[in-house]
């Protein structure tokens, strides 16, 4: 299986050759050549399978330069019920992603029991775990250079931690992460996890990175590389959720369900999406935005216009303008044609926008089944209160957003699965606003902020961060 570009005109790559990189030399993404497509007997052999079994039999199509043994024993290392531990009241956490069922034909996948309680787990402690495999390989290293505003540090930082060969060097701002994602963090003191505290906000930290990337000379000397959410492995590892919670809501193949995904990157739904291609069935991907709503716009019009500010909201984690995984969808909508997706993304980069209508393309969009729609302040807060009181389950604000679209979609007949992104721990303000009342943590992390905290305070100066780096990068 070889990985090409979106823009079509990086080389062709392998996957342990795409696992350490992050965009294409050409400026795009890597994709699966064709997706592998299970047959109808196939998928009725996954039915019944654990998480572990699903996740082996997903990834190996995608991945075939690791041995099948090695590829094993990596996925059954990762989704154990220690590593997602934190399954609340009626959860078992052998399931790794448990299905939570509000009422019949509605449900909550749980996605968030894994060490940092944010979806990003999923993805993220496979990539540990796949890295330092890579890397023993190799003799190689890595230092991980990464900017946060709250939940991708945070699981990085939980996934890395320990392992051979690799270095995480995390920036987040000063202020803006909630008190427990801080802590979070901040309480990691394993040699290899650095969390730099620059004093400013989200988008200089952001900034930093992208200063220190384009030093290709520094980048190739220190062997800088990145986990943001364009990376192929992390993509392909959300798929396999998809296919655990469809089996867990249907009791047969002929059945569809429909999915609503908390979204901000298109990391989470891209997963679907792919999951659809591999031949999942799939009704309708719903794409949930907060009011950083430049998806929704784009499903509803077909015009794709990122905004130059974004909004600060309180489902921070969806607070983004340009999403980045975007682009995989775009280049299957246009038949996988990368000349013109160089052609819509130079408008993009140049701070303009594009609209498929002219082109036909938009009329394609309904054949892939994605929807969506966006939430504010006040239906957030509202979907909280009224989830709470319902079914009596309290959801974060991200998941919220998901559950206010996901039911605006939902179809008689067709289940709706709505990913759970965060525990409501993490979010502690919100639900304070919400619903009076204090989230519950897992006991184990009652008292985070009382711990220990390993964090270095500095400037936003890309000088001071690169002598760091050089400092510390052995
Ligand atoms: C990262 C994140 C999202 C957005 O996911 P994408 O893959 O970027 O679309 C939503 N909710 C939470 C809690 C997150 O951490």
């Amino acid at each position: 299986m070889n990985y090409l570009s979106t823009r079509g005109l990086a080389p062709q790559l392998r996957f342990s050759e795409i696992l350490l990189g992050g965009l294409a030399s050409d400026g795009g993404l890597y994709v699966p050549e064709v997706y592998p497509r299970f047959t109808a007997a196939q998928l009725e052999a996954m039915r019944g399978m654990n998480y572990r079994e699903l996740a082996f039999a997903v990834l190996s199509r995608l991945i075939d330069d690791i041995p099948h043994d090695d590829l094993a024993a990596l996925i059954d290392k990762t989704y154990t019920a220690e590593v997602y531990r934190h399954a609340g009241p009626g959860e078992n956490a052998e399931d790794i992603t448990p299905l939570k069922t509000l009422e019949p034909g509605l449900h909550v996948l749980a996605l968030s029991n894994g060490p940092t309680l944010a979806f990003k787990d999923m993805a993220m402690q496979l990539l540990g775990n796949l890295f330092e495999y890579v890397l023993d390989k190799t003799h190689g290293e890595l230092n991980i250079l990464g900017a946060t505003s709250g939940d991708t540090g945070s699981a990085a930082e939980y996934a890395m931690r320990g392992k051979r060969g690799v270095r995480v060097f995390m920036l987040s701002p000063e202020h803006g992460m909630t008190r427990f994602q801080q802590a979070q963090m901040y309480a990691l003191t394993d040699a290899n996890i650095h969390n730099l505290v620059i004093r400013g906000v989200f988008d200089q930290c952001q900034d930093i990175v992208k200063a220190v990337s384009n030093d290709l000379e520094f980048k190739a000397r220190h062997h800088i590389g990145a986990v943001n959410s364009i990376n192929w492995a992390r993509v392909a590892a959300q798929s396999v959720y998809y296919f655990k919670a469809y089996f867990a809501a249907t009791q047969s193949n002929d059945q569809q369900v429909s999915f609503s995904v908390p979204s901000g990157n298109f990391g989470n739904v891209c997963a679907g999406h792919i999951a659809r291609q591999m031949g999942l069935p799939i009704k309708k991907l719903i794409v949930a935005t907060n009011e950083n709503d430049v998806l929704d716009e784009f499903f509803k019009t077909g015009i794709y216009r990122p905004r130059p500010e974004t909004k600060h909201t309180s489902s921070p984690s969806m607070d983004i303008s340009k999403a980045s995984n975007f682009e995989r969808f775009v280049f299957d909508l246009t038949g996988r044609d990368a000349a013109k997706v160089r052609g819509l993304w130079s408008a993009v980069e140049s701070g303009g926008s594009f609209d498929l209508n002219a082109n036909g393309l938009f009329d394609r969009v309904a054949g892939f089944g994605v929807v969506s729609g966006s939430s504010n302040h006040a239906n957030r807060m509202d979907t909280i209160r009224t989830v709470y009181e319902v079914y009596g389950t309290m959801i974060d604000p991200h998941t919220a957003d998901g559950l206010k679209v996901g039911l605006e979609h939902r179809e008689p007949g067709v289940p709706l699965i709505c990913m759970e992104t965060a525990q409501p721990a993490k979010f502690e303000d919100a639900i304070r606003e919400a619903l009076g009342i204090e989230p519950v943590r897992p006991a184990e992390l009652a008292d985070l902020e009382a711990q220990p905290q390993k964090k270095h305070v500095m400037d936003a100066d890309v000088d001071a961060v690169k002598q760091f780096i050089v400092d510390h990068a052995g």
